[in-house]
């Protein structure tokens, strides 16, 4: 009868604040906090449950550390058709990589998922208070930000419906698909000279077209053009498509170029701005500033993955491996 008692106690104060969470672990601890003492307190709170996030939860699942993953559900590749160059998933959608991924981890059974964003978070002490749009609050020890990029998309017609199938941004992930077609490159300076010294092995043609006057060096431009890369000093005003297959660029000059791809790299901006408004420091080119423990400016702060590195899958599995790592020693010795 006590049992009992003690039990519908229990559940009672607990689905207040846990409805919504798919608790693995039953075992969430309620530490005192006088203005959050309904949040559940977890070791990790993990924002971002795509392939860095999980995979710093693998790594912290298999160290029996009570990890939350909270996940708003739009990884940066939704448009890829498919995802390559990741060793053993090449050539799978990009969805199927990350739901292998989800199944390998919810295996842990302190590891609890949640599908909501996170909007605010704010440092208490030796915790992180943690709340999302759906009004949950939890704490964490420590928290990892795994939220990726927000790609921009530029204001040119046809643009947004091929990005991702056949505007490339990068000739690791997509460039074979393409080997022998007719390659474009948008863009100018070093930029462009850098895809095209890579691009060029792909391409049966290969042409530049830098919007406006061209802003390549001499050098650069004489080494283009032994290599046979026309370099078209006129705007793309329109992208012709079919589903997102680009079939042709029409230019500013009235010309019409058929392309069947075209490399471009859109400006990003951080996915998640949560981490910056704590006063996570960020580097010139926009990305989340970590050490090589993957702790960002603000001491148990983490990112990993793309909000922080260079933007590949096997990347962030390795930047997410590397933080669950250094979570966990972190901890440890914390708690030693
Ligand atoms: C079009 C395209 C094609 C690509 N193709 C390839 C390829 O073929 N091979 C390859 O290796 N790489 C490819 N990449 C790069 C690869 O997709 C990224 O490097 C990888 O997705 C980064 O993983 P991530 O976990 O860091 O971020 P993401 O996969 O972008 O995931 C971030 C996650 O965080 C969540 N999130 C963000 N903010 C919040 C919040 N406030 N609260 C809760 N959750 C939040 C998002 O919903 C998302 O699920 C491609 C990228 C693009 C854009």
């Amino acid at each position: 009868m006590i049992n009992s008692i003690n039990r519908r106690s229990f559940i009672q104060k607990t689905a207040y604040t846990l409805s919504g969470i798919a608790l693995a672990n039953s075992l969430l601890a309620f530490e005192a906090n006088p203005e959050y003492v309904d949040a559940p307190l977890f070791d990790v709170i993990i924002v971002g449950g795509s392939y860095s996030g999980l995979s710093a939860a693998l790594a912290l699942g298999r160290s029996l550390r009570k990890v939350l993953v909270i996940d708003s559900g739009t990884p940066c590749n939704t448009p890829a058709p498919h995802s390559h160059n990741f060793l053993t998933q090449d050539g799978k959608v990009p969805q199927e990589i990350a739901h292998i991924a989800k199944q390998d981890i919810l295996k842990y059974p302190s590891i609890s998922w949640l599908d909501d964003q996170v909007t605010h978070a704010e440092l208490k002490g030796n915790e992180t208070i943690i709340e999302t749009a759906n009004g949950k609050k939890v704490r964490g020890r420590r928290i990892l930000f795994a939220t990726g990029l927000k790609d921009i998309m530029p204001d040119l017609d046809g643009y947004s419906a091929c990005w991702g199938k056949s505007i490339l941004h990068c000739p690791y992930c997509h460039g074979y698909e393409f080997k022998g077609k007719k390659i474009g490159i948008m863009g100018d300076g070093n930029t462009a000279f850098h895809y095209a010294l890579l691009v060029k092995n792909y391409g049966a043609s290969l042409q530049i077209f830098t919007q406006d006057s061209s802003k390549l060096e001499k050098v650069q431009r004489d080494a283009l053009g032994r290599n046979g890369i026309e370099i078209i000093e006129s705007t793309v005003k329109k992208l012709q498509h079919k589903d997102g297959w680009l079939e042709a660029v029409q230019l500013e000059n009235g010309r019409t170029v058929h392309l069947d791809a075209l490399y471009n790299r859109p400006l990003f901006e951080q996915h998640c701005k949560v981490p910056v408004h704590l006063g996570c420091e960020l580097t010139a080119q926009g990305l989340l500033k970590t050490d090589p423990n993957q702790q960002t400016s603000l001491k148990g702060i983490y990112a990993c993955g793309d909000n922080s590195s260079f933007r590949s899958i096997p990347v962030a599995v390795a930047t997410g491996s590397t933080a669950g790592a250094a979570i966990n020693i972190d901890l440890a010795i914390e708690d030693f």
